[in-house]
């Protein structure tokens, strides 16, 4: 484990006045054509922000003077600084962002062959309380802005070399996106121009614990992307002990708003299953499993638990896996395992956080 200092140094400054010039809602088009500036100048500062990395407006040395000073007055441009960058042998980096009013979050770079996956946080900890979770422990402080998860891709966007680019997106570190849609779907959409990161929605997911009001909504405004839903067990009285929300939920209407995202989308789903040992990994559990993704066009993500410090939770056994996985695959079920990535780096969510409060 290697840990370092930001790249470049940026400032944090709490100035929630200024609009971030990372949030298409940020109005720099119309700002730009009210002072007369033409309207290619927008394009212009965006290639800054993505490919040419600018710290600060007063680098956009192809801008004139005065416009880079008014810009500075009027919008935000970094608005996290680097806390904490930490990489593992297997090629994984994880940032710790310091936002302006002082709370952190985490967000992940994965290399595997040819992809660059980044996992990115879409709240600052996490209501929903799942018991096995680092990210929900002290509940959650606040949704992130636009501008603030835009900047965690641009932020990992910079640790790659110039000739690669980030490929895929996950929302998989802290918080549940479905909470924060108003504000992550015009990021994602950000993160898709082809302009700037030009990452196709396809390749984009987005990992809910399972709020069916949430999922229809997304169903209607954009159901291009993929969606993994948070199962961890197949029966109502486990998965509530699992993951608290689902007592007033329940895993009827999970699976209901689920298969209406699919028939929206027509993308097969994701189905997440941490493997909790002795909780949730018997072949019992499995056969369960298998049993409700009946004839779903579905892939079932095994994610063997990653031990969290203080929690009383344990990995599956190598044994108990193999059998969990082995009666899903007799079932005819598709099953992938999440291969365990920057493990040295506590890379599950919320546990750099975590970690780093405690030192
Ligand atoms: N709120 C979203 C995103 C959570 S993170 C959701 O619930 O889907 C993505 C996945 O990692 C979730 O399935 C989550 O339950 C799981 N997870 C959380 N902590 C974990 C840990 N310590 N080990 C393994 N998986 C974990």
């Amino acid at each position: 484990m290697a840990q370092e200092s930001a790249p470049f140094a940026s400032s944090a400054t709490p100035d929630p006045g200024r609009r971030h010039v990372l949030d298409p809602a940020s109005g720099l088009a119309a700002w730009l054509t009210e002072r007369g500036q033409p309207g290619w100048r927008a394009g212009a500062i965006r290639r800054w922000m993505h490919g040419r990395r600018a710290a600060s407006f007063a680098d956009m040395t192809d801008l004139p003077r005065d416009l880079r000073a008014d810009l500075e007055a009027e919008f935000r441009i970094w608005s996290t600084s680097i806390a904490v960058h930490q990489r593992a042998d297997d090629g994984t980096e994880k940032l710790l962002l310091a936002l302006a009013d002082g709370q952190r979050i985490e967000c992940v770079l994965l290399r595997d062959g040819d992809r660059r996956t980044v996992c990115i946080s879409s709240q600052v900890g996490c209501a929903m309380g799942c018991v096995f979770c680092a990210s929900g422990i002290d509940g959650v402080a606040r949704n992130l802005t636009t501008g603030e998860i835009v900047e965690q891709l641009l932020r990992l966007a910079a640790l790659l070399p110039a000739e690669e680019r980030l490929s895929h997106i996950v929302v998989m570190g802290m918080g549940e996106p479905l909470a924060n849609l108003d504000r992550l779907l015009p990021a994602l959409a950000e993160a898709q121009d082809p302009q700037g990161l030009g990452i196709s929605q396809r390749r984009i997911t987005i990992s809910t614990v399972g709020l069916p009001a949430a999922i229809d909504r997304l169903a209607a405004a954009n159901p291009g992307y993929h969606l993994a839903v948070s199962l961890h067990a197949a029966d109502d009285a486990l998965r509530t002990r699992l993951v608290p929300v689902n007592k007033a939920i329940g895993l009827a209407d999970v699976m209901a708003a689920a298969d209406r995202y699919w028939e929206a989308s027509g993308r097969r789903l994701t189905f997440e299953y941490v493997l909790l040992g002795g909780v949730n990994d018997s072949p019992d559990h499995a056969a369960a499993v298998a049993r409700l993704m009946g004839r779903r066009a579905a892939l079932v993500n095994v994610i063997p638990y990653n031990a969290v410090a203080g929690m009383p939770w344990q990995e599956p056994t190598p044994a108990a896996r193999e059998r969990f996985l082995g009666v899903l695959r007799d079932a005819g079920i598709n099953v992938q395992v999440r291969r365990r990535k920057g493990e040295s780096i506590a890379a599950a969510c919320g546990q750099l956080r975590r970690s780093a409060a405690d030192a």
